[in-house]
């Protein structure tokens, strides 16, 4: 059939993994493929080969998005685009010569740059390193693949305002700052900040070919792995907020205000509309690692069909993995309290997921007092979503409703984006 096709392709911190959705949103394949820790640029643009190639109906392609894990970066020329040095990973923790470099230049200490491998810092590691110089820019790795299925031969694309915070942009302003246009970074920076979803092209004869795309897709501007994770999951609307339960606790909130606060390491991301929306997000230190130091995967399944999850467990615990929260409570010396243990492994793990809940609660709360504004709904991804017991205990102590996540898949939230564009991010207000 000739009925248009979306395609996102997601480059996840263990692998590729690309979606395709039909026009009306739904998922049609899925493909992946994991690299290994040789991951570089041509490993990357394998993998997308591989993925792509893999999706049925991909000749039908309207449109296509790519995100990338957020702070991974390269150095190009700006001439060619012709990569001369890195990645340094997300990961990738920078010098002290570097991070004391980059926070020099910071106007205040709590900025999100600040993190020793941000990209900023990146950018710092390369300009210590003699690295840097006329003729070369930073490129991350969602604007370097972008760049690749518009082909070689065209101006880079730039940036988007999701990869482009951790390197200082304003994106209230949407401006790079001036203390970091007076600084060595400048030459550095990308030229273009897109709003994820903007369109930036079209994919480039070759590409189309060794794709097997054509030359009618539309190339939207990336944004970052956890963002797509977010946008995959399904809100629209101020209020909705998703909570990621793998090993960690993360929640991330539709609000109509900037919340940041770096001693609980709560921070947002632009997302887009009009009112303009922002992504307001705190981690934990609880999550499923504390399970599963106690619980293999199925023990977990059974043992929660035992219990009544409209019943309180009678216990208090505060579980945690090893001393020390960040969020919602800040205190490096905060014990985990998983005691008294009951005979029961089934109580045990209520108590435990009613402990976990009762942290995820506290979290949504103290985000309403940084004025993130009223919670609406919660939408679940992650391990534990697949916990209806835990879905049922979580609505009980949140108080408002708690789903599990259409999609858990960030290939899907980018797949989403190439399809829905600027529109994904926020709702735009009627025109009169
Ligand atoms: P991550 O990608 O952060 O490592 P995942 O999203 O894959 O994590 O989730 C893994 C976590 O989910 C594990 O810590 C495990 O304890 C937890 N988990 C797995 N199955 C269940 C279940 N049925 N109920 C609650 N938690 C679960």
């Amino acid at each position: 059939s000739s009925e248009k096709v979306f395609i996102g392709v997601d480059f996840g911190t263990s692998g590729c993994r690309a979606a395709c959705l039909d026009s009306n949103a739904s998922l049609l394949a899925e493909s992946s493929v994991a690299y290994g820790d040789a991951s570089g640029p041509e490993c990357w643009r394998e993998a997308l080969c591989k993925v792509v190639k893999e999706l049925p109906r991909r000749e039908s392609a309207a449109a296509i998005c790519i995100d990338g894990t957020s702070a991974t970066a390269l150095l190009c020329s700006s001439a060619d685009g012709h990569v001369l040095e890195g990645p340094l990973m997300y990961n990738f923790s920078c010098s002290a010569a570097a991070v004391q470099r980059c926070r020099a230049i910071l106007p205040n200490p709590d900025h999100t740059a600040a993190a020793s491998s941000s990209t900023l810092c990146k950018a710092w590691e390369w300009i210590l390193q003699g690295k840097a110089g006329p003729g070369k820019r930073l490129v991350h790795q969602a604007d370097w693949l972008t760049a690749q299925l518009l082909g070689t031969d065209v101006p880079s694309p730039g940036t988007d305002y999701h990869n482009a915070l951790k390197l200082g942009y304003d994106v209230e302003s949407l401006q790079w700052p001036d203390w970091l246009k007076r600084s060595e970074v400048a030459p550095l920076l990308p030229e273009k900040v897109l709003s994820p979803g903007e369109t930036v092209g079209y994919i480039g004869a070759g590409p189309a070919s060794w794709l097997g795309l054509p030359e009618s897709c539309r190339v939207a501007a990336g944004t970052t792995d956890s963002i797509a994770a977010f946008l995959a999951a399904g809100t629209s609307q101020v209020g909705e907020a998703v909570t990621s339960l793998g090993s960690t606790l993360a929640i991330k909130m539709r609000s109509l205000v900037r919340v940041e606060d770096s001693s609980f390491g709560v921070y947002s991301h632009r997302l887009g509309g009009d009112p303009l929306q922002w992504l307001v997000g705190g981690a934990s230190n609880t999550g499923g690692v504390v399970l599963r130091k106690v619980f293999t995967d199925k023990a977990l399944k059974h043992l929660s069909a035992e219990i009544d999850a409209e019943a309180d467990s009678g216990l208090d615990y505060y579980p945690l993995p090893c001393k020390g929260q960040r969020f919602p409570i800040s205190d490096d010396n905060l014990e985990p309290r998983l005691e008294p243990r009951p005979e029961s492994d089934a109580q045990f793990l209520h108590g435990i997921l009613e402990g976990m809940a009762r942290i995820e609660a506290a979290s949504f709360q103290k985000l309403e007092e940084l004025g993130a504004g009223r919670l609406r709904r919660v939408v679940t991804a992650g391990g534990g979503a697949k916990n209806p017991t835990w879905c049922r205990i979580r609505q009980r102590l949140i108080g408002v409703p708690v789903e599990s996540a259409e999609w858990t898949e960030a290939a899907c939230g980018a797949a989403l984006l190439a399809m829905k564009g600027v529109s994904l991010l926020g709702a735009l207000a009627d025109q009169k």
